[in-house]
């Protein structure tokens, strides 16, 4: 072999900083094809990336090949989202390179900080349950499991936020525009999948009634390869994303007169289905182009799963011990349908073993109870797209039925709501409902969450069923939301328990002794203070408003839905802010309130509820009386990197949905690892996370979800007159409802004020305010007796071990898909 080809090969393994600082000199030039003095921070992104790239190549075939030789059973998460974010500081992290990185950039004169800011941030989801596949991701790679995300590669994103005269525009997220160093496409890597068409009926070889589907359209599904670097390197999983191609037909077709460009169309049309992300975090109902979205990936999924499976077996006995398949929420639920077309239709296997077959390997998680966000398609709609899918559907529903008949013992009512379709109206094909019944687990995502799965959306199918439903609690990656987001809290935390945490976040208990010391708290203080000077920087620069860094943080950062209730947190600040202006002379805590979230495009009111928290900032901010002690922001364009800088930053985390709708959320739980007090009600995961943090260190409030259920059923509540009885909260509603905030349009707000009197004020605003203004005075209270405030914020983060998705995806591993950590086997590293 050449010499000068060798040493190029060493290099590409090196770790140290001359090893890297060479590589980075020699990626710019040979591959982005720059010069040092033309290299924009954007050319020197791509450099440091590939060059990464380079360091975890071999580990990658290493674990690919270790799977393939052991025959290890594998796990696939199919999800329709996958909210990443930026994979540059991630990669240096798990890879244990970040130094050596950057003091190789320091030798060439640039700053690692300033190449990280040029990459654009992955935002392949909406909000939680995408943001929870990235971090599922992170944990199977770091607790070595074989683990493989199968998803969409949009070429457009989540939608750009940008606030116009304080109102959500959207643009487009053109993430791929200067190409992705981390992705490898796979144009070999090859499916077909198909749409419309009709169904054929025959007769097999030994006389059977048989099926084929004809007459389709064909798209084809091309693979790109994202490395999921676990932490330590030594696990690198892969993460498949599917584009659309046109068929091949296109090239090779003749084409006559104006056929030609007439084709050109359909293979852009084709094309699009790849091309966005819906917006919406609850479900787009009835859209065709979303359930060919879920279709598509899904199949292609499942054909890259079989092909993998019968490179080792020639038939389907053992598919369940060699892959689990877990369904993030409905929207790969056709994958049941798929698997056994795919196993019936065109491999042969008889429908009962098929069916015993794909039970035994799905699995499903239930991401929510709102009945708006339960998917479920008009049966006119799947006949026409996926016939035969159609067909298989009310095939599993009849033999369903017909053995659920009996036991139902004349209850037809139990029968039509266990039934697949939905016969009311225009009929539909619940997605839940076959999500269950074609899964040998289903899941909900915290404690409060799972009971009520059973006690409503599940309640007749939890009675038939009664061993499927189980919980797992969602967790958080620590290495994103500790070790690479809050680093002055990270260096603390080591210096005095060791880097085992990082790993192992249970460890991170042994803080919790340290609340009482006074050095470690003036520690903690200060690391807090760093972040939150450099979130106060971020605020200056995004919206143009100065923030007190010594003021209390107080945030809600998620995306925008009523039932999140922003409405009661900005309520909450006008009645604040009356508050100040009348007693000018008081020694009020200083606060801050940090907003950021985007609404889907199309919910109205959600739009509305962001101009409304844009028009009350502009009047607190210039007002002169409040002395700077009330501050309101809303940052525009939250992400996964807007999240890094504002988490780490937080006093208080606002968690006050209402009670029974939240499933589980993961934003309480990164805002809590990094040391804020939680203000929340009892919903979802702020259950439990009172339970690990203590009573004490947690400020609860308002009804529960047992409460606001029953509140709602006796009917004989009314908003009018909790309105009446709350003067901080009449004087609040009628600043805005004359206009107030809104002196060019008065009567803007009539919608809100609407909802929260003659629309009954279904998420309970009123009905929580004045339990949750005491909340807040209790915190601001708090926050004046700084010692005592911090010792609880470590409390906070000593005790939010067990909120690390890696104990999550360990319970999936042992108690769903029964799938077992495998130790990668590397060849000696150094050797050419
Ligand atoms: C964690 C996270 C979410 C989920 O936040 P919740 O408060 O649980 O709704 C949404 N978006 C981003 C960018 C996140 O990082």
């Amino acid at each position: 072999m050449d010499a000068r080809y060798k040493s190029r090969e060493i290099e590409r393994r090196s770790l140290d900083v001359d090893g890297l600082k060479r590589s980075f000199l020699e990626w710019l030039v040979y591959s982005v094809g720059k010069d040092a003095r033309a290299a924009t921070r954007r050319d020197w992104f791509h450099t440091v990336a590939l060059a990464v790239r380079d360091r975890l190549v071999d580990r990658w075939m290493d674990t690919t090949r270790t799977y393939y030789q052991q025959d290890a059973k594998r796990v696939y998460y199919l999800s329709l989202e996958f909210l990443i974010g930026r994979l540059l500081t991630n990669s240096l992290a798990n890879l244990g390179i970040t130094d050596q990185c950057r003091q190789a950039l320091d030798r060439i004169g640039l700053n690692l900080d300033d190449v990280v800011e040029a990459e654009p941030d992955a935002a392949l989801g909406n909000g939680g349950l995408g943001r929870l596949a990235a971090c599922f991701l992170d944990s199977m790679a770091s607790e070595a499991l074989p683990g493989y995300g199968y998803g969409i590669r949009y070429e457009f994103g989540l939608f750009e936020q940008r606030f116009e005269h304080g109102w959500q525009v959207e643009y487009p997220e053109q993430w791929l525009q200067f190409g992705n160093p981390w992705e490898f496409p796979r144009p070999e890597v090859l499916y077909p999948v198909q749409f419309y068409g009709r169904v054929e009926e025959f007769r097999d070889s030994v006389g059977e009634r048989a099926y084929r589907w004809v007459d389709a359209e064909r798209v084809l599904a091309m693979a790109y390869d994202t490395p999921v670097v676990g932490y330590g390197g030594d696990t690198i999983n892969t993460l498949r994303l599917w584009s659309a191609r046109a068929t091949r037909d296109f090239n090779f077709g003749h084409f006559n007169d104006g056929a030609y460009m007439k084709a050109v169309e359909q293979k852009v049309l084709t094309e699009n289905l790849s091309r966005v992300l819906y917006p919406n975090d609850a479900t787009e109902g009835g859209k065709e182009l979303r359930l060919k979205q879920e279709y598509f990936f899904t199949s292609a999924s499942l054909q890259d799963i079989l092909r993998r499976y019968l490179q080792h077996h020639s038939n389907f006995d053992s598919l369940p011990d060699k892959a689990a398949i877990q369904l993030n929420d409905t929207h790969p639920a056709i994958g049941i349908a798929e698997l056994m077309r795919l196993l019936v239709d065109q491999h042969g296997v008889t429908w009962d073993k098929a069916w015993d077959i794909t039970r035994a390997t799905f699995s499903y998680t239930n991401h929510t109870l709102l009945p708006e966000a339960l998917e479920a398609w008009p049966v006119r709609m799947m006949e026409r797209v996926l016939p035969r899918h159609m067909q298989i559907i009310y095939e599993i529903n009849a033999k369903f039925l017909n053995r659920s008949k009996a036991r139902a013992a004349g209850d037809n009512g139990r029968l039509s709501r266990l039934s697949l379709i939905d016969e009311r109206g225009d009929r539909r094909v619940r997605m839940g409902n076959l999500a269950f019944l074609g899964s040998h687990k289903v899941n909900g995502v915290s404690a409060l969450h799972t009971e009520l799965m059973k006690q409503t959306v599940f309640a007749d199918f939890h009675a038939e069923f009664p061993e499927r439903i189980n919980n797992k609690t969602n967790g958080i990656t620590p290495r994103r939301w500790l070790h690479q987001a809050n680093q002055p809290l990270a260096a603390l935390i080591t210096s005095r328990i060791g880097n085992g945490w990082i790993k192992d976040l249970s460890q991170i208990s042994a803080l919790a002794e340290k609340a009482d010391d006074l050095v470690f708290r003036e520690e903690f203080r200060r690391a807090k203070r760093k972040n939150k000077k450099r979130l106060a920087a971020y605020i200056a620069r995004q919206t143009g408003v100065d923030v007190q860094v010594d003021s209390l943080f107080d945030v809600q950062v998620k995306r925008m839905h009523e039932y999140k209730r922003q409405l009661l947190n900005i309520l909450q600040a006008i009645a604040l802010y009356n508050e100040m202006r009348d007693n000018p002379t008081v020694s009020w805590v200083p606060v801050t309130k940090i907003f950021a979230g985007k609404a889907a495009p199309s919910y109205h009111m959600a739009k509305l509820i962001i101009k409304l928290i844009n028009d009350v900032a502009k009047v607190v901010n210039h007002d002169p009386s409040v002395h700077d002690n009330l501050k309101i922001v809303l940052l525009p364009n939250y992400n996964v990197t807007a999240a890094e800088i504002i988490m780490p930053a937080a006093d208080l985390s606002e968690q006050i949905s209402t009670a029974g709708m939240e499933a589980s959320g993961t934003g309480n739980m990164k805002l809590a690892l990094n040391g804020a007090l939680t203000i929340g009600t009892l919903d979802g995961a702020n259950v439990e996370i009172r339970e690990h943090v203590g009573d004490d260190n947690i400020f609860i409030f308002g009804l529960t979800a047992e409460e606001v259920n029953d509140l709602r059923a006796s009917g004989g509540f009314n908003p009018r007159d909790v309105i009446a009885s709350n003067p901080s909260l009449k004087r609040a509603l009628d600043m805005i409802s004359t206009g107030v905030f809104s002196p060019d349009d008065p009567h803007r707000y009539h919608p809100i004020l609407q909802a929260l009197t003659d629309g009954g004020d279904h998420f309970l605003v009123t009905a929580d305010f004045s339990d949750y203004c005491q909340a807040q005075q209790a915190a601001m209270d708090l926050y004046r007796d700084q010692e005592e405030w911090t010792r609880k914020a470590i409390l906070n983060t000593a005790n939010m071990g067990w909120f690390s998705s890696d104990r999550t995806i360990m319970e999936y591993a042992t108690e769903i898909w029964d799938v077992h950590p495998v130790k990668p086997e590397h060849p000696a590293e150094t050797e050419t």
